[in-house]
């Protein structure tokens, strides 16, 4: 599932080809991914455009020119392509946005959704979520207070959405790692140096992986080089039985609360 990273990459790369860009048409080929009659849609989207590309935690928030928004969560299985009608995956699209020749397509939107919403209605879906891992306001302070004492496991803890914003499986695993703790360990037996280490591991690796254009593996258009050049620097995520970066020894893997669980037995406390 796309993490922080991954719809990071989205936002920006969507903001610097869609925005100003007026919605020609929208077609919608799955009544259960969108929150209103289809036909609604339709007319809100149609001659609408996109102000802005924003981002809270797994979501897109594609700002709109009448005042309302479209909230995107690609969860499990979803992605974007940025095409035309000569040059789109062969797959079944969800949703379609036109703008003029270009096309946006939603692929994969089963267990997602793009919700459209007014100002308040967006408020009251995005209220609990908490806060941004690279938001400079959260501070190593704020982190300490978050976080210590707290007595579920450290990954359990990180992909809560309520607690911190944007992590998932790959990235608690890839975080855990770089701090060089132990993802089953809870973060009310960690020492103050180790929770400083869980502090700047986060900003560390979301900062690497943004800039390599995160994990996914579907380019969001042709010729598009950034998408997923940091599926080949994971360095435990989906690495079971390969060689530790930093030790040599074997990453292994453990289910945490049905979760999956990479980490290194060896160079990770
Ligand atoms: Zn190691």
């Amino acid at each position: 599932m796309p993490e922080l990273p991954e719809m990071e990459t989205y936002r920006k790369m969507l903001g610097e080809r869609i925005v100003g860009r007026t919605i020609s048409d929208a077609e919608v080929n799955r009544d259960k991914t969108i929150n209103v009659p289809a036909a609604q849609f339709v007319a809100e989207l149609k001659g609408n455009s996109v102000t802005r590309v924003e981002r809270r935690a797994k979501h897109l928030i594609f700002r709109l020119k009448s005042g309302s928004s479209l909230l995107l969560h690609l969860m499990l299985g979803g992605w974007m392509y940025l095409g035309d009608d000569n040059d789109n995956p062969d797959r079944t699209k969800q949703v379609i946005l036109s703008f003029g020749e270009m096309k946006l397509y939603f692929i994969g939107l089963r267990l997602g959704f793009l919700h459209l919403h007014d100002e308040q209605s967006l408020n009251v879906e995005l209220d609990d979520l908490g806060p941004e891992p690279l938001d400079p306001a959260f501070t190593i302070g704020k982190f300490k207070e978050l976080f210590s004492g707290r007595k579920g496991m450290i990954k359990t803890t990180l992909v809560n959405q309520k607690v911190i914003a944007g992590i998932g499986n790959c990235y608690s695993d890839e975080i855990c790692h770089e701090a060089g703790i132990k993802p089953v360990r809870t973060f009310a037996e960690l020492e103050p140096p180790e929770l400083n280490s869980m502090y700047h591991a986060m900003k560390t690796v979301f900062l690497r992986a943004i800039e390599a254009g995160g994990y996914m593996d579907q380019p969001l258009f042709k010729d598009d080089m950034k998408t997923g050049g940091y599926d080949k620097q994971c360095r435990v995520y989906d690495r079971e039985g390969e060689a530790c970066i930093r030790c040599g020894n074997l990453i292994i893997k453990e289910i945490v609360s049905s979760r999956k669980t990479f980490y290194c037995p060896d160079c990770q406390h």
